[in-house]
C-alpha cells in the first residue's frame, strides 16, 4: 500500500502540477483501484487523517501562481466503468434520496420528486477544470481546482480565451461564480503538432495536456496563442439572479448570459435512456471535434442535490460513465520492419499484447527513421499505445522511468529482412527508406495482396496467407499467373479442400469482370489513386490506348497532372509491363471503359467531400461519380466545399468543419439526389 501510495502521488504531482503524464489515464486507474481494494480489505492500514489518493481531489495548487480558496469545494467525480456500476449508482442514489426523506417538506410531495428523478448527460470534456468568477458582470477572477480546496489564480490566462466572457453586461447578477472545462480542440492540436513535427521539435502527447500546460502558463500571451476554448457546466454560485430549481434550467440560463454551453446535453427520466445515451457516445466519440473520455450523468433537481451531499472527494448525486481507454501501456518486445509493394521499409513496434480501444493490440506503426529516432522508443521499452477509433494503432511515446538500463538507442536495419537481405537505401531528403531489389520476394508478396484487394481487383480469399501460399510453392509471381492456376495445384496444400479450391478459383475468374479504372489501381502505379485511376480510364477507354497515351495528353486531364502522368508513362514503359499487360489481356483481361463524353457535368465546378460508410457506394465509387460529373473530391472541408456527404462514423473534425462554416450537410439520400439532378436539397 505504501509502494502503491508513493506511486500514485508521484503521477499525481506530474499530470496535476506539470502537465506531464508518464503513463495514460487508465493506467493510472488501475493503481488507485488496486490501492482502493486494498485499502477496503485492510481498513486498519489506512492513514487517519487520510491523504490516500482514494480519499482527495487532485493535487495541490503549484506554487507559480497565487492561490485562490475556492468558495465551494471544487470536487472529482466518481466512475462508472461499466452497466452495472452506473446501475448501482442508481441504486445508492434512490437509496440515499429515501434516508434524506425526513428533511423534505411533505412524504407526498418527497415521493412525487422521487418518482420524478430526472438525469441531466453531459459529455465529460478531457480539459482542465476551471472556474470563473463575477462581480457585477465582470470577470474578476479564473482559478484552477488544485486540490479541491485551494486552487491557482490563473485570471490573466482565462482573460486571453476567447470562448470566455469578460463582461456579461447589463441583467448580471451581483456576483457569480461559473465552472467548466479549458480544452484545447483537436484540429488545433494537430496543428500545433504538424508544426512541432515540421520544426523537428517534439510533439505533445495529447490535446487534455497541451490545454493545461497551455492555461497554467506563467506568461499569458503564451496561452492566447493557443486556441483554447470553453464549455461551461455548472453554475456554482449566485447572488441577485434569479432563483433555479434545475440543474438544465441553469444551464440555459448560464448560456443567456453568453457561456458557452455545450448542444449535447440531454434530460433523460431512466437510467436505462441514460445507459442508451452513453453507448451512443462511447461510439461516436471521435465524431467531436474534441476529446471526450465519458458522459457525466447529474440529477437534475438541484434540492435533492442539495440533500445528498458530497463524499470528501465527489458529489454523491453526479457520476462519470467512462468510455473503454484509448490508451494503455504495454512492452515493446521489437522494432521489426515491413516491406511493402513499392518497397518501402516502414518501422513497427511488436508489443506484448495490450487491450486498448475495445480490441488486442500487438503491433503498431512507427512511421518511418526519423519518428523512431524523434521518439526514441527502444525494444524493451514500457511505451504508451493509442488505438483511437478506427485509426491504425500507434506508439505515442516511452515511459523513460522503466527503461531497462542496458539499451541503447534503436538502429534502422541496413538491409532488407527478406531472405535477399539487400542493402535499404534512404535518398538525401527523403524521409524513408526503401528496399530497390526489383526481385524482393516480400515486395512481390505485397504487390499480389494489393492485386486482390477490394479497392482493386476484389479478390475475396486471396489475402497475405494465401498469397504466401502461392509464392512460396512457385505457381505465382507475379498478377498474371493467377489467371492460369488450376485446381489441381491447390488441392497439394495442406487443409485445402475441394470448396476452398473452386472458391478461390471462381473468386480469380470473377475478377476478370473488373473495370478498367480498377485494374489501374490494381497496378499499383505510384500516385495514381482510385479517383485518377477513374479519370484515366473515361478518358482514354483501354488498357491499349492507355500504354500508347501521350504523358501530355494525361497530364492536361482533370485530377491528373504531371506527377501522376509521369509515373503512368514510367510504369507502362517498363518491358515488365508490356509483358505482364499482354499476359493479363491473353487471359481475357481486357476491360473497356466506355468514353462517355455525353455524361452531363452536373457537378462542374463544384467540390463535394465524402465522410464516413455509406450504404450503396465505397468511398472510391462515391469520390468517381462525382469526379465523373465533372466535381471535384478533395479530402478535406474548407470554405469553397460545396456540399458535405456524412455516411456512418464520419470523421470528427470534416463534420464539425461543415458546421462551422455553414456548408450544406447531406446524408446518402440527399448525396444520390445530387448525383441525379445537381441539386441540392432545400434549406
Ligand atoms: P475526473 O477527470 O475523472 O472527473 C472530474 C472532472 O471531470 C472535473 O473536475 C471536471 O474537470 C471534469 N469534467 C469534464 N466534463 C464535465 C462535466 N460535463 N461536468 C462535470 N465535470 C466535468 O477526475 P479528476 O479528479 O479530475 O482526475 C482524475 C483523472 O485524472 C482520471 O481520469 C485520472 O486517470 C487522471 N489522472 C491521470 C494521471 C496520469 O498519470 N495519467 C495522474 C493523475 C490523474
Amino acid at each position: 500500500m505504501v509502494e502503491l501510495r508513493e506511486q500514485i502521488a508521484r503521477h499525481s504531482r506530474l499530470y496535476h502540477q506539470l502537465d506531464a503524464p508518464e503513463i495514460p489515464d487508465a493506467d493510472y486507474d488501475l493503481l488507485v483501484g488496486e490501492l482502493a481494494l486494498l485499502e477496503a480489505s485492510y481498513a486498519a492500514l489506512v492513514p487517519i487523517p487520510t491523504d490516500s489518493p482514494t480519499q482527495i481531489v487532485g493535487g495541490a495548487a503549484s506554487l507559480a501562481f497565487a492561490p485562490v480558496v475556492h468558495r465551494e469545494a471544487m470536487m472529482s467525480l466518481d466512475n462508472a466503468m461499466d452497466p452495472d456500476e452506473l446501475a448501482a449508482w442508481g441504486d445508492r442514489l434512490t437509496r440515499s434520496i429515501m434516508r434524506s426523506r425526513d428533511v423534505a417538506a411533505t412524504a407526498d410531495e418527497f415521493d412525487e420528486r422521487v418518482m420524478a428523478v430526472r438525469y441531466c448527460c453531459e459529455l465529460k470534456i478531457d480539459g482542465v477544470a476551471t472556474s470563473l468568477t463575477y462581480a457585477d458582470g465582470r470577470l474578476v477572477q479564473g482559478a484552477t481546482r488544485g486540490d479541491g480546496r485551494v486552487g491557482e489564480n490563473i485570471t490573466e490566462n482565462v482573460r486571453t480565451v476567447g470562448d470566455i466572457p469578460t463582461d456579461l453586461g447589463p441583467g448580471a447578477p451581483a456576483w457569480l461564480e461559473v465552472r467548466g472545462e479549458v480544452y484545447l480542440p483537436r484540429s488545433a492540436f494537430e496543428a500545433t503538432n504538424a508544426a512541432l513535427l515540421a520544426a523537428g521539435l517534439k510533439p505533445y502527447v495529447n490535446p487534455r495536456n497541451t490545454a493545461a500546460g497551455s492555461l497554467r502558463q506563467k506568461d499569458p500571451a503564451v496561452t492566447a496563442q493557443r486556441q483554447l476554448r470553453l464549455w461551461s457546466y455548472q453554475l456554482a454560485a449566485i447572488e441577485g439572479g434569479p432563483t433555479l430549481h434545475g440543474h438544465e434550467e441553469s444551464l440555459r440560463y448560464l448560456e443567456s448570459l453568453g457561456f458557452p454551453v455545450n448542444p449535447e446535453i440531454r434530460v433523460f427520466d431512466s437510467l436505462p435512456a441514460v445507459l442508451a445515451h452513453c453507448r451512443y457516445w462511447a461510439a461516436h466519440r471521435h465524431d467531436l471535434d474534441y476529446d471526450i473520455d465519458g458522459v457525466v450523468v447529474k440529477l437534475d433537481d438541484l434540492a435533492l442535490r442539495h440533500q445528498l451531499g458530497s463524499t470528501a472527494r465527489a458529489p454523491r448525486w453526479a457520476i462519470a460513465f467512462k468510455f473503454p481507454p484509448e490508451e494503455r501501456t504495454t512492452v515493446l518486445r521489437d522494432i521489426e520492419i515491413s516491406i511493402g509493394r513499392t518497397g518501402r521499409a516502414t518501422p513497427f513496434a511488436r508489443l506484448e499484447p495490450v487491450f486498448v480501444g475495445g480490441v488486442t493490440v500487438e503491433t503498431a506503426t512507427l512511421h518511418n527513421e526519423d519518428q523512431v529516432a524523434l521518439k526514441d522508443v527502444r525494444p524493451g521499452d514500457t511505451v504508451i499505445v493509442r488505438r483511437a477509433g478506427d485509426v491504425i494503432p500507434e506508439v505515442v511515446a516511452s515511459v523513460l522511468s522503466l527503461r531497462p538500463a542496458d539499451r541503447g538507442p534503436w538502429q534502422f536495419p541496413t538491409s532488407c529482412p527478406c531472405p535477399l537481405s539487400t542493402a535499404l537505401v534512404r535518398a538525401q531528403g527523403e524521409s524513408d527508406t526503401f528496399c530497390v531489389e526489383a526481385g524482393c520476394p516480400f515486395q512481390r508478396d505485397q504487390r499480389l495482396i494489393h492485386f486482390a484487394s477490394r479497392g482493386a481487383m476484389d479478390i475475396e480469399g486471396l489475402g497475405e496467407r494465401t498469397v504466401g501460399l502461392l509464392t512460396e510453392a512457385g505457381l505465382v509471381a507475379d498478377p498474371a499467373d493467377l489467371y492460369a492456376l488450376q485446381a489441381e495445384n491447390l488441392l497439394n496444400f495442406e487443409g485445402w479442400g475441394e470448396i476452398s479450391v473452386n472458391n478461390l478459383l471462381r473468386a480469380i475468374e470473377q475478377s476478370k469482370e473488373r473495370s478498367l479504372a480498377q485494374l489501374l489501381v490494381a497496378f499499383g502505379v505510384r500516385h495514381l489513386g482510385p479517383a485518377a485511376a477513374t479519370v484515366v480510364a473515361r478518358a482514354f477507354g483501354s488498357l491499349e490506348a492507355i500504354t500508347a497515351a501521350r504523358r501530355e495528353d494525361l497530364g492536361s486531364l482533370e485530377g491528373v497532372g504531371p506527377v501522376i502522368a509521369d509515373a503512368i508513362c514510367a510504369w507502362f514503359e517498363r518491358p515488365s509491363t508490356a509483358d505482364l499487360v499482354m499476359r493479363l489481356r491473353a487471359a481475357g483481361l481486357d476491360p473497356q471503359a466506355p468514353v462517355a463524353p455525353s455524361e452531363r457535368p452536373l457537378l462542374a465546378g463544384r467540390s463535394v467531400v465524402v465522410s464516413g460508410t455509406l450504404e450503396g457506394f465505397t468511398r472510391d465509387q462515391a469520390e468517381a461519380a462525382i469526379l465523373a460529373r465533372g466535381g471535384k473530391s478533395p479530402g478535406s472541408v474548407s470554405k469553397k466545399t460545396t456540399a458535405v456527404v456524412l455516411g456512418v462514423d464520419p470523421g470528427a473534425s470534416k463534420a464539425a468543419k461543415a458546421a462551422e462554416l455553414g456548408i450544406a450537410i447531406l446524408d446518402e439520400a440527399a448525396f444520390v439526389h445530387l448525383l441525379e439532378t445537381g441539386e441540392l436539397p432545400e434549406g
